[in-house]
């Protein structure tokens, strides 16, 4: 657990992202952060050390990171974990058996599945419904509701949830309010300053993204909260290696600008894909026709690079998604290259059928994670696998 520097918290985005959180290097004046390869810290006498005593506890590369992001979210507190879906972990560790999570009906498909093959059986129960719909959360709250837990945008429908709205429906009922923020990222909506006390993020994604290493992190503006989920970073100790909190750290100096040429790409090829004659709809909140636009333009200040279309025949979308030459198939997202999948086979494989098809998550559906290249050879590689569809 780490606690950002005031002094961040008073200078602009893309300051943050190159420099909040770390410390000038004391034996040599390194510009990058130290990766602290160690499992352990001499001590200078019983009971008298540097404040460092064991690296699942404490490593300063891993701090750098905690406080960087922190600073990003616009909150106090960062946590670290191996993996998005172990910072999920420790999200659901602060609730008890017997108690009630009311969770977005289309999370993470590895969301869903830890909350229903692994927290059930712990004596969680949870409900999953549309956070779209205000109302759709508040029929869901029983007396036992200990947590809401949203994405916004969704993956792959980019279904819009209200922050505000939802965290104020939280709060009366007396319950946490965790948004996983992976796929906005925080160059464009920061949950803490809608009412969020945690956000998710998966490091994997936009923030690293660089496609090369596995992270999670989370961020809390409240003290009660920071000290309990830093009990839980110890004490499961899913906490992620110094080498790859390092990676991260470096990827995010270049994230707001990576994050604007995503979405520029993002908002063109939205529009392009619009046009296209086979393409029967195209899911990005940034487009006037998407049914949240309002909204996304209150809470969100760009719109990114994450995109489904809706080509109507299951045939078609499958030849789509293996035509094409930039655009990699691959699972993941929010890496500088594009990537394309196609959700009902691969990364929502584990959602059940029939909830797929009540979102609207087709067999013909594909999800596009535009990348930062050329956005001319782009449209070029969809137009040619289009055509080949
Ligand atoms: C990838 C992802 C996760 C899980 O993160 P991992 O780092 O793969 O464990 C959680 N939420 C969202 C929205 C994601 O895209």
């Amino acid at each position: 657990m780490s606690r950002v520097f005031d002094q961040d918290l008073e200078r602009r985005f893309g300051t943050r992202a190159v420099h909040a959180g770390q410390t000038l290097d004391p034996l040599a004046g390194a510009v990058m952060s130290p990766i602290y390869q160690t499992s352990t810290y001499v001590q200078e006498a019983l009971g008298r050390h540097k404040g460092y005593e064991y690296a699942r506890t404490q490593n300063p590369t891993r701090e750098a990171l905690e406080r960087c992001v922190a600073a990003l979210e616009g909150g106090r507190y960062g946590f670290a974990f191996g993996s998005g879906l172990a910072a999920l972990d420790a999200i659901l560790k602060l609730c008890s058996a017997g108690d009630h999570v009311v969770c977005g009906e289309n999370v993470y498909g590895g969301t869903h599945r830890a909350m229903t093959q692994i927290w059930t059986r712990m004596g969680l129960t949870f409900t999953f419904v549309d956070t779209g719909e205000a109302d759709e959360i508040r029929r869901a709250l029983t007396p036992k509701t200990r947590m809401v837990y949203v994405e916004t945008p969704t993956n792959p429908m980019m279904r819009l949830t209200d922050l505000a709205a939802a965290g104020e429906i939280a709060r009366k009922a007396g319950a946490l309010f965790a948004v996983d923020n992976t796929f906005a990222s925080p160059l464009f909506q920061q949950p803490l300053t809608f009412g969020a006390d945690l956000v998710l993020h998966s490091t994997t994604k936009f923030l690293n993204g660089h496609s090369d290493m596995i992270g999670g992190i989370l961020v809390t503006g409240r003290d009660d909260l920071a000290e309990r989920i830093g009990f839980l970073q110890n004490s499961s100790g899913a906490v992620p290696g110094p080498m790859d909190c390092w990676l991260a750290l470096r990827g995010i100096k270049t994230f707001p600008l990576r994050m604007r040429q995503h979405d520029a790409n993002g908002r063109r090829i939205a529009e392009w894909l619009t046009a296209h004659p086979k393409v029967k709809k195209v899911y990005y909140p940034g487009l006037p026709s998407h049914p949240q636009h309002e909204l996304a333009r209150r809470q969100m200040s760009g719109f990114g690079s994450m995109l489904s279309l809706e080509l109507g025949d299951v045939a078609r979308a499958r030849q789509f998604a293996q035509s094409t030459r930039i655009f990699a198939l691959a699972e993941s997202l929010g890496g500088v290259e594009s990537l394309i999948g196609h959700p009902a086979s691969m990364t929502h494989a584990s959602v059940p059928a029939a909830l797929r098809q009540k979102m609207g998550l087709t067999d013909s559906l594909v999800r596009l994670s535009v990348g930062i290249e050329d956005a001319d050879d782009l449209i070029a590689d969809l137009d040619q696998a289009l055509a080949a569809a």
